[in-house]
């Protein structure tokens, strides 16, 4: 059964304010807005952006929803959970902080947030699933405990699962920091002896001392090694590559699986909106600002996950004129995470547009 998918074009450099306005039209033709009633307590999954990343969604983008929310009693709070990687968001404190920095304090948006696996990501519950990989999965608890869940996603390319929207915003950003440990556990790197110089940059960098220098190169002790791939993004010798073969798969699926996690008890009780704005060939994890690889589409909104990454993979296809995240990552097939998440009965890939101007 196909679900709608409701779209909205938006210019390059169109205003923020009136990027907003158009992102609360789009809200309420699709319907989330009646999602929310009263007194419910409302999660706004978003990515604030990692520092120095300019490609994440702006504040302006979402108050006005936000209010609409509120006019109808709901209780909103933006929220995320706690990086893997180290950076700016792997505690709640340098997480909020950083959160602030990008415009998301109260005095700007009109609502607190939340981040939803607490201080150090001890705050989750395991959820049954009955997936291919796991049958439990570690869920943060202020999103999961939330009477509605709205997850906003900026679409970009990613490193390891090609491409980058709703089912990985919930999946892996639902996900406790143990969770997301757990989905990337496949993924090991390797080193390459003859490019490494010994630098010891990784060895810093990685968060489970798996790596040591032996006989003049890094070496990466498997066992230790969950494959989170800081190690990789590290070095500037290209000494470090992730071992592409099959693994990235199982990552996807597991994406999918913690994703089910998320919104198997709240059915009927979701919304998904996508940027198809300044879409960048890597994530907002990113600590700097990367160029779009395509032109501005506009948002999405949906209440399916699986339609309404489906419509924003072909509608930037469609704007590109080629198949834009199997160019970004050749090898990585996006298509799974999609495909794994229907099988679960997360969604449908099938879907209609509808244009709101
Ligand atoms: S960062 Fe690269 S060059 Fe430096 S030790 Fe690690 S693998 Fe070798
Ligand atoms: S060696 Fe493994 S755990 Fe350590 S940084 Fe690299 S991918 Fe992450």
């Amino acid at each position: 059964m196909s679900s709608k998918v409701w779209v909205v074009p938006v210019r390059h450099g169109e205003d923020r304010e009136m990027v907003g306005q158009k992102a609360l039209r789009l809200f309420q033709a699709a319907g989330l807005h009646e999602l929310v009633g009263q007194d419910e307590l409302v999660a706004v999954k978003m990515h604030f952006g990692e520092r120095k990343n300019t490609g994440y969604i702006k504040p302006e983008h979402i108050t006005p929803i936000l209010e609409v929310i509120k006019g109808r009693k709901g209780k909103p709070f933006l929220t995320d959970t706690n990086t893997l990687y180290r950076g700016q968001r792997q505690n709640s404190v340098d997480h909020l902080n950083q959160a602030y920095e990008h415009g998301f304090g109260p005095e700007r948006v009109g609502v607190p947030v939340i981040i939803a696996d607490g201080l150090l990501s001890k705050n989750y519950s395991e959820v049954s699933v009955a997936g291919k990989h796991f049958r439990q999965v570690r869920i943060a608890n202020d999103i999961l405990h939330s009477d509605v869940l709205l997850t906003f996603s900026h679409v970009t390319g990613h490193i390891a699962t090609g491409f980058g929207a709703a089912i990985k915003n919930l999946g892996m950003g639902g996900a406790s920091r143990g969770g997301k440990q757990m989905q990337h556990s496949d993924v090991k790197p390797k080193v390459s002896a003859q490019k490494c110089k010994a630098c010891g940059l990784c060895l810093q960098w990685c968060p489970v001392e798996a790596i040591e220098i032996v006989d003049g190169a890094a070496r990466i002790d498997e066992e230790k090694c969950y494959g989170c791939g800081e190690c990789t993004a590290t070095c500037r010798f290209g000494a470090i590559d992730i071992n592409w073969k099959g693994n990235l798969v199982a990552l996807q699926e597991k994406m999918a699986e913690y994703a089910w996690g998320v919104v198997k008890d709240k059915l009927g009780k979701v919304g998904f909106m996508n940027f198809l704005i300044h879409v960048t060939k890597e994530c907002d994890c990113m600590g700097k600002a990367q160029p779009p690889v395509v032109g501005d589409v506009g948002i999405l909104a949906a209440r399916d996950p699986v339609a309404i990454d489906q419509a924003s993979i072909d509608l930037l296809t469609q704007v590109a004129g080629k198949n834009l995240f199997q160019e970004l990552w050749p090898k990585i097939d996006c298509q799974v995470q999609l495909d794994h998440a229907a099988a679960l009965g997360l969604g449908s890939r099938e879907y209609e547009l509808v244009w709101c101007e």
